[in-house]
């Protein structure tokens, strides 16, 4: 039997899409998806296609973004956009692990304020009064803080363009996508395979850093080559266009925002319930809705509990090393069934107990 997969990445993508991708690995037109030419009219098609449905999805068609899929991960995107973006000075959010990694390269690139931390808490909420700089060439965030547990419910307001890391809850929930000027995401937290990130740019805040930039580090060079400056990721860009297409066919980011906040409802309603188990995030506000982190009042159930839930056929709800405890992530494809068994196995923890 499949197992429930709560990891926080790598992670659970519908069942369907893995399906399609394995039989394109077989025969997509004839060829095996992993042979054919990123050039040819079948994968040009796909890159359209996984284009279009980002910008359906963020509401930004024909609004002077462009949509990008390179290689290098989330973390190729922190000095990315430092590099083609920073002049002089930067605003940096700093709410958790990914948010200090992105500081540290900005800060190669020009001066960096850090208008906010919650490092001395271990990153347990989210600042909440900071003020923005109005002569910062952008102020840099991160919506879900993946290995926390915190979220930001709100889209801060500020004069100066916003350069927003979504890699763990792209297309999860509503949100003004609008009022940013470039948005990053990994493909592995809720869209593909590792090995893509999308990138949303609002064209007109490039080309205004003096600095030059290297080709394979330039948006304005890959925008020109609509994608394909050098080879793309051609499997994990096809699996994220499956399933973007998935989230589009059933209904988009409307439908699976009630079923995400039906599920963050079952286990933070239990995490607060169940007395042998408390959050980790102070400030209930700050909850995130893709990762929920949880620890055992008392170490002593651990043994107890982690037989529990391994035996309930569940996956990865360890914690990150720097939190402890457990982390349910429950990215768009996870079940509600999955967070019902976890549910009932921390039930049944307490009767135990
Ligand atoms: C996972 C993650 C990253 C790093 O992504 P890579 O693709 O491994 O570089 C960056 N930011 C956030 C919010 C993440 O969750």
């Amino acid at each position: 039997m499949l197992k429930y997969n709560f990891s926080a990445g790598p992670c659970v993508l519908p069942q369907e899409v893995f399906k399609k991708a394995a039989d394109a690995v077989l025969d997509f037109n004839d060829l095996s998806i992993l042979e054919i030419s990123h050039r040819s009219k079948d994968f040009v098609q796909v890159m359209e296609q996984a284009q279009s449905l980002a910008f359906e999805h963020l509401g930004l068609q024909d609004k002077g973004y462009k949509a990008l899929f390179l290689g290098g991960g989330a973390s190729m995107q922190f000095l990315m956009c430092a590099y083609n973006l920073l002049e002089n000075k930067a605003a940096y959010l700093n709410t958790g692990t990914w948010s200090a990694k992105a500081i540290k390269e900005a800060k190669m690139f020009g001066e960096v304020i850090e208008v906010a931390s919650s490092k001395d808490s271990n990153y347990n909420h989210i600042p909440k009064s900071y003020s923005v700089p109005s002569d910062v060439d952008y102020f840099h965030f991160q919506t879900n803080n993946t290995i926390f547990g915190t979220q930001l419910q709100e889209t801060p307001s500020v004069e100066v363009p916003i350069v927003c890391d979504m890699s763990s809850d792209i297309f999860s929930r509503q949100r003004d996508f609008d009022k940013y000027d470039l948005i990053y995401a990994g493909a592995q937290k809720n869209m593909g395979p590792a090995g893509a990130t999308l990138v949303v740019v609002k064209e007109e805040i490039l080309g205004k850093v003096s600095r030059s930039i290297p080709s394979m580090l330039d948006y304005k060079v890959h925008i020109s080559k609509d994608s394909m400056f050098n080879t793309p990721p051609v499997f994990p860009i096809y699996v994220s266009m499956l399933t973007m297409q998935w989230l589009k066919d059933n209904g988009g980011i409307s439908w699976i925002e009630e079923l995400n906040n039906k599920k963050a409802g079952l286990i933070y309603n239990e995490i607060d319930r169940n007395p042998l188990f408390e959050g980790f995030v102070t400030d209930k506000a700050d909850r995130s809705k893709m990762n929920a982190t949880f620890v055992l009042k008392d170490e002593a159930h651990k043994d107890a509990f982690d037989q529990l839930w391994k035996d309930a056929g569940i996956n990865g709800l360890n914690g990150h090393r720097s939190v402890g405890g457990y982390r349910a992530s429950m990215y768009n494809a996870l079940s509600v069934e999955a967070v019902e068994t976890l549910v009932s196995v921390m039930q049944e923890l307490e009767r135990k107990g």
